[in-house]
């Protein structure tokens, strides 16, 4: 097996990305006057799946930055989320955990937490390759400022996410290359990504599409 690595000028593109989402995500917000402060919820007991080497390299990348003894307590968290996650599952629910990372409110990896922890929240509005369009009205207490606000919540502003996501996509595909689809699809939680540790794909099938450069 041989580890996905973001080199210096992917993992710079990553960090713009982030940066862009969070410089859309105030401006919403701000026309909104909508903020977390004083939120009797926490949206880190979502339950998401992500699926990008990028964004896991990237996690992972925060991961190491940690000493042994909070890695360890963190994993340690993270089989726990796991257990909870089967449990909740396996009665046909979906799951709603604190995610591992957060600790007292905070989250462990801030720099580096993923794009939906990022973009929950306000408004937004995506198109996916297939060309479907997804609205995303916020979170609760954002719908309810638009409801206050405007007459059609499609009067509310909101943030652009596809070319985000477009972006996200083709910093996938300088990390994996343009074969990305042989490589077996992404699709776990922050806690799998941890536990399985670093993203790593197998060499026979680097091998087989000539070799993808960065990883
Ligand atoms: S990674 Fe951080 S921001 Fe995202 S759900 Fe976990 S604690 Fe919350
Ligand atoms: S995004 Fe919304 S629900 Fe989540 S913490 Fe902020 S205000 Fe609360």
């Amino acid at each position: 097996m041989k580890e996905v690595l973001l080199n210096r000028a992917l993992s710079e593109e990553i960090r713009e990305i982030y940066a862009e989402m969070a410089g859309q995500y105030d401006v919403v917000a701000r026309r909104l006057h909508f903020s977390c402060d004083g939120c009797p919820d926490n949206c880190c007991d979502s339950f998401f799946l992500h699926h990008t080497y990028a964004e896991w390299a990237y996690l992972f990348q925060g991961f190491r930055e940690l000493g042994s003894e909070r890695q360890d307590d963190l994993l340690g968290r993270c089989r726990q989320y796991v257990l909870g996650c089967n449990a909740a599952q396996a009665k046909g629910e979906r799951p709603q955990l604190m995610c591992p990372l957060n600790e007292a409110g905070r989250c462990t990896l801030y720099a580096h937490r993923l794009m939906v922890c990022r973009t929950h929240g306000v408004p937004a509005v995506m198109q996916r390759p297939d060309g479907k369009r997804l609205h995303f009205p916020g979170c609760f207490r954002c719908q309810e400022i638009v409801k206050k606000k405007f007459v059609h919540d499609s009067q509310a502003p909101r943030v652009q996410r596809t070319p985000l996501l477009q972006r996200l996509v083709s910093l996938e595909r300088g990390l994996m290359g343009e074969k990305l689809h042989l490589y077996p699809r992404v699709k776990l939680t922050i806690a799998q990504m941890l536990l399985d540790g670093p993203p790593c794909i197998s060499r026979t099938c680097c091998e087989r599409q000539g070799g993808s450069g960065d990883v």
